[in-house]
C-alpha cells in the first residue's frame, strides 16, 4: 500500500464521509504549489475556494501569525487586547463602513448577518415581533449551520436535516422582477452572493446588482451581499459589487480573510445597523482573537495597495480569453466568473466535472468539479502567469483528451 492508499483508508475508516476529496494527500504546500506525501508536485487552481488567495504559506501572514504566537492567542471579549481596534477600524476602513462584528467561519458570519437584520428590523424598521422576512436566491450557497440549509435550494444540502427555520423566501437569481414582488413590509434583507459560486462561478445579469441596491434602498431593506468567496480581491476588486458600482448595507466576509491561516469571519456595516447589538445579544468565544486579528491585519494591508485586486484583473482576463477559446470546440459548453474565477462547463460528451478534475489530478493540476459538469478554477491570487499557462496547458491536453 502507498503512503497515499494508507492515508485514503485510515480517512475512509474513521472521518465521517461528508466529502469527497480527489484521491491526493497533500503534505507540504508553497505559493500556488502543493506537494503531496509521495513528493508529486500539484498546481492549486483551487485555493481553497477562495480561502488562500495570497498563496500557501505566505510570508508576511506566516510572519504575523509567529509574532502573534509569540504574544498572546486568545483573551475571549471577556477583555479588550490590543489587535482588536486596529482589525476593527482597519477592516471597516476597506469596506468604506464603519463596523465590524468578527466571527471565525463563514456560515456564523452570515448567522451573524440574519440575527442583525431581523434585530434590525425589529428595532429599527418596525417589523411587528417575529415576522421578519429575509429574500434569498434560488441555488444559492450560504453554508452548512440549520438555519442557513433552510433557505437553500439544494437537496442534498436540505434533505433530512429539517425542522427548518421558517422567515426565508426563495425568488430566482438574477430576476428583479421576482425580486420585487417577494419585498413586502415585514422584508428585512435580501442576502445574496453578488457572484454564484458554489452554484457554478455564475455572474448575475449587468444591471442586476445595481437594481437590487435601488430597489432595497426604495423598501428600506438591507441588501446584505455575502462576499465570503467573491471578495478580498478575487474577481479583480475588493469587492464583486463593485464592478456595478454598488455598495450594499452590509458585507459578510470570510475565507480570504483568515489568509488560508485561521479561521476569520466577518460581518461589516454601518453604526445604525451593527448599533443595535448590547452586551451579551451575540457573540464567540473566538471570534476576533489576537491571532485572528493579526493575520487579518495583514490581510487587509495586503489589500489596501490594491496591487493584488489588479493582478487578479490582469491575470482574469487573460484566464477569461484562454477558456473564452475552448468554447465551441466540442469540450466546454461555456464559461462564466470574472478576474480570476472560473466555471467551466464541460459537455457531458468529454465526460464529468469529477473526471476531468480526476485527469487534470493525473497531469499535476488540482481543481474542483461543481454540480456534475462544471469544473472551478481559482488559483490563489499570487500565481505565476508562466504557471497558469502552464495549468491551462494541462486542462487543454485533458479536454483534447490526449
Ligand atoms: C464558503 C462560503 C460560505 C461558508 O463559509 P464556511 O467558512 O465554510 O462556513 C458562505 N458563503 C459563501 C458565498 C461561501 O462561499
Amino acid at each position: 500500500m502507498s503512503a497515499t492508499e494508507r492515508a485514503i483508508a485510515s480517512t475512509e475508516a474513521h472521518s465521517a464521509h461528508n466529502y469527497h476529496p480527489l484521491p491526493v494527500v497533500v503534505a507540504t504546500a508553497d505559493g500556488a504549489w502543493m506537494t503531496d506525501v509521495e513528493g508529486r508536485r500539484f498546481l492549486d487552481m483551487l485555493a481553497g475556494y477562495s480561502a488562500l488567495n495570497f498563496g500557501h504559506g505566505n510570508r508576511r501572514l506566516i510572519d504575523a501569525a509567529k509574532a502573534q504566537l509569540e504574544r498572546v492567542t486568545l483573551t475571549s471579549r471577556a477583555f479588550h487586547h490590543d489587535r482588536f481596534a486596529d482589525f476593527c477600524t482597519q477592516l471597516a476602513e476597506l469596506c468604506g463602513m464603519e463596523m465590524v462584528l468578527p466571527m471565525n467561519t463563514g456560515a456564523e458570519a452570515v448567522e451573524t448577518a440574519v440575527k442583525t437584520a431581523r434585530k434590525w428590523g425589529y428595532q429599527v424598521k418596525g417589523v411587528p415581533p417575529g415576522q421578519a422576512k429575509i429574500v434569498v436566491a434560488a441555488n444559492n450557497f450560504h453554508g452548512r449551520t440549520t438555519t442557513i440549509v433552510s433557505f437553500s435550494t439544494d437537496q442534498e444540502a436540505r434533505a433530512d436535516f429539517g425542522p427548518y427555520t421558517p422567515g426565508f423566501e426563495i425568488v430566482p437569481y438574477g430576476d428583479l422582477t421576482a425580486l420585487q414582488a417577494a419585498c413586502s413590509a415585514n422584508t428585512v434583507a435580501v442576502l445574496l452572493e453578488p457572484i454564484q459560486g458554489e452554484a457554478g462561478v455564475l455572474v448575475p445579469p449587468a444591471g442586476y446588482l445595481a437594481g437590487v441596491r435601488e430597489l432595497t434602498r426604495e423598501r428600506n431593506v438591507l441588501f446584505i451581499a455575502d462576499e465570503i468567496q467573491s471578495g478580498l480581491g478575487r474577481t479583480g476588486r475588493t469587492f464583486a459589487c463593485e464592478h456595478e458600482g454598488v455598495v450594499p448595507d452590509m458585507y459578510v466576509l470570510g475565507k480570504a480573510l483568515g489568509g488560508g491561516v485561521v479561521p476569520v469571519s466577518a460581518v461589516v456595516s454601518s453604526s445604525e445597523v451593527l448599533g443595535v447589538y448590547r452586551p451579551g445579544e451575540h457573540g464567540s468565544t473566538f471570534g476576533g482573537n489576537p491571532l485572528a486579528c493579526a493575520v487579518a491585519l495583514e490581510v487587509v494591508a495586503m489589500l489596501r495597495t490594491g496591487e493584488l485586486q489588479q493582478r487578479a484583473s490582469e491575470l482574469g482576463d487573460h484566464l477569461h480569453h484562454e477558456l473564452g477559446l475552448l468554447v465551441g470546440g466540442g469540450a466546454v459548453d461555456a464559461v462564466s466568473g470574472r478576474g480570476l474565477w472560473a466555471g467551466v462547463d464541460i459537455a457531458p460528451s468529454h465526460g464529468t466535472g469529477r473526471e476531468i478534475s480526476e485527469k487534470l489530478m493525473d497531469r499535476g493540476v488540482l481543481v474542483k468539479d461543481t454540480h456534475g459538469s462544471t469544473i472551478r478554477i481559482a488559483p490563489p491570487l499570487v500565481i505565476g502567469k508562466e504557471d497558469l499557462d502552464w495549468g491551462l496547458d494541462r486542462l487543454r491536453e485533458v479536454l483534447a483528451g490526449a
